[in-house]
């Protein structure tokens, strides 16, 4: 899923956790949750930097994205802390954190090719809905998150939880 669904689900744990570390947990949960839902990820190969990624046009292509989506992912975050107290946004930060932080380190992964983070990268990997199982067109991957995004954005907006 794109950063930025991960990030409003990581505010909307942030808003109604306020404590820091039980948002960012909650955040970082409701990561793995949404990597369980079918839905569209721009094209990527396999491989590290050592590999050669790098000089991969679609390599680069997706770290082109994933850094647009994480630059939206944090005016959103800051466009939602703005309308609070600077006590609650610590928790809402923290919350966006966890919930855009097990993407950063697939990320980190692969341009690294670190040890430590081969382990935990499989296991994100095979946390992922199986794209065989359920596959996802363009339009239906993409619906899905914007629902995700479209209920995350209700959850903070709708008179029943302000
Ligand atoms: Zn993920």
């Amino acid at each position: 899923m794109f950063l930025t669904v991960h990030a409003a689900a990581g505010v909307v744990a942030g808003t109604f956790i306020p404590n820091p570390l039980g948002a960012f947990a909650a955040g970082m949960a409701s990561h793995f949750l949404l990597d369980r839902v079918p839905h569209y990820d721009p094209p990527i190969v396999d491989g590290t930097a050592k590999d050669g990624v790098l000089k991969n046009p679609v390599f680069r292509r997706f770290v082109a994205v994933a850094m647009f989506d994480l630059a939206i992912a944090t005016l959103l975050t800051i466009g939602l802390a703005a309308r609070l107290t600077p006590n609650a946004w610590v928790s809402l930060a923290a919350g966006a954190f966890g919930g855009v932080l097990p993407d950063l380190l697939f990320g980190l992964y692969r341009l690294t090719d670190s040890r430590s983070l081969r382990a935990y990268n499989t296991w994100h990997h095979n946390n992922h809905f199986n794209p065989k199982k359920y596959p996802v067109t363009f339009v239906s991957g993409m619906s899905t998150q914007l629902v995700t995004l479209a209920f995350c954005l209700f959850a903070l907006f709708s008179p029943l939880t302000t």
